[in-house]
């Protein structure tokens, strides 16, 4: 197999090429996900004996940094897939066996990998209208019966959607409501409806429209086989649900210093002290925010879900978050009203970078968790308002 960071860097100027056609048109970058499905990118968090990469989470992140460099809502589409494939590759077998998941749920997760491999792309249908992506809040619902599951609701913000082949569905058991389940949902379901409500301030080309679901998805969709493991994989795998954005954003912050750059330099006005400052304060900040980002990264690997390896994955989340926003403002700034207009990378990725703090967990949500820590308490349960 090819080297998947060198596949990225090559991709990247290609992605950077076609960014703005997309984000003017609120449209799926579909010329850049061809290239990463021909370069088997879908196939990077798969384990090497299911046809993948069998990266790591800090290959991701070093994948994740460079796509977004090229087009941050490409990488960010992309993102969503590597949570749904890395966090089904990173589930511990032994201990998931302790919990009752049947033989018949790794059979179904290897061919859900081994699809990705081949080329599948799965999207993340998480997130409601009132609830955010607060597991515990979520209105859609699940029932049983017999042999399928019927799933009934309203998913927004879903990245992709329209485009993959399923969907990463969280939902409550109409039962027991406490009871929380994800199911991967074919995009071909009879029952599924897009909504194409996405016209938003940054990344656009996403394309995270509403998702209406009134489906009928056999037993086997049920991800990790038994019921109400959708909070154990939030608990276990938090660097999914937080981190993994982190890296994208850092890679936007870094575009858009380069987007400055460009601008300056055609114009004349690099040699300004207030210019070059302004870089050398952003190339500082974006150095900080990568660092953070790989020693998260470095920690998940090898300590997945550890309480050191959490505040590293709140501290980076919160630093790529804020810096992506300030960087991207500052640059336009130093760059002037001509880099305002539409079409110039710098507009775009100041509307991009905003985002990043936006996303769960959002910087503010980061920041009192670790404020929890730093003052002894425990963030699981001394938060503001539940974890999840
Ligand atoms: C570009 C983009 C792409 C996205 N793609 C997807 C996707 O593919 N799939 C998906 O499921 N979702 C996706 N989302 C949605 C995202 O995951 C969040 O669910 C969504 O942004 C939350 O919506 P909200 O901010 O309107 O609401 P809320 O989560 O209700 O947040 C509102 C405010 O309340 C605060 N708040 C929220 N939770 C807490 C808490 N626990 N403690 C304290 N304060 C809190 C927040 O800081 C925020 O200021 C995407 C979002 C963006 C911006």
């Amino acid at each position: 197999m090819g080297d998947p960071l060198a596949a990225a860097r090559r991709l990247a100027p290609r992605f950077a090429g076609r960014a703005a056609g997309y984000d003017r048109d609120g449209a799926f970058p579909v010329d850049d996900f061809a290239d990463l499905r021909a370069e088997g990118l879908f196939g990077l968090m798969v384990p090497a004996h299911l046809g993948g990469f069998g990266a790591g989470f800090t290959d991701y992140a070093s994948v994740a940094f460079e796509l977004a460099r090229g087009n941050g809502a490409t990488a960010l589409v992309f993102n969503m897939h590597a949570s749904v494939t890395g966090a089904l590759a990173g589930i511990p077998e032994e201990m998931a066996r302790s919990l009752g998941v049947p033989d018949e749920f790794f059979a179904a997760r290897d061919e859900i990998l081994k699809a990705a491999a081949r080329g599948a792309f799965y999207a993340v249908a998480m997130s409601e209208r009132g609830a955010g992506s607060r597991l515990s809040k979520l209105s859609t619902e699940y029932v049983r019966d017999g042999d399928d599951y019927l799933i009934k609701g309203t998913k927004s913000f879903v990245s992709g959607s329209g485009q993959a082949d399923a969907y990463l569905v969280a939902a409550r058991s109409s039962d027991d409501p406490q009871t929380v389940s994800q199911f991967l949902v074919p995009a071909t379901s009879p029952g599924i409806r897009i909504e194409e409500t996405w016209d938003s301030l940054g990344m656009r080309a996403t394309c995270s429209h509403d998702l209406h679901l009134d489906v009928r998805i056999p037993r086997t969709s049920l991800l990790g086989g038994v019921e109400g493991l959708a909070l154990w994989f939030a608990q276990l795998m938090p660097h999914w649900l937080v981190a993994s954005y982190a890296a994208v954003y850092v890679g936007v912050a870094q575009s858009a210093i380069e987007a400055c750059v460009a601008h300056v330099s055609g114009r004349g006005v690099a040699e300004l002290p207030w210019v070059r400052s302004r870089l050398g304060r952003a190339d500082a900040a974006v150095a900080a925010a990568r660092l953070a980002v790989e020693q998260a990264a470095r920690m998940v690997d090898s300590d997945p879900g550890g309480q050191d390896t959490n505040r590293w994955v709140w501290r980076a989340k919160l630093l790529a978050g804020t810096t992506a926003a300030e960087v991207a403002a500052s640059m336009l700034e130093a760059a002037g009203t001509s880099a305002t207009r539409r079409g110039n990378p710098l507009e775009r990725l100041y509307r991009d970078a905003r985002c990043g703090s936006l996303q769960p967990a959002t910087s503010d949500v980061c920041a009192d968790w670790l404020g929890i820590a730093a003052l002894g308490g425990d963030p699981d349960s001394d938060g503001s308002a539940p974890r999840w």
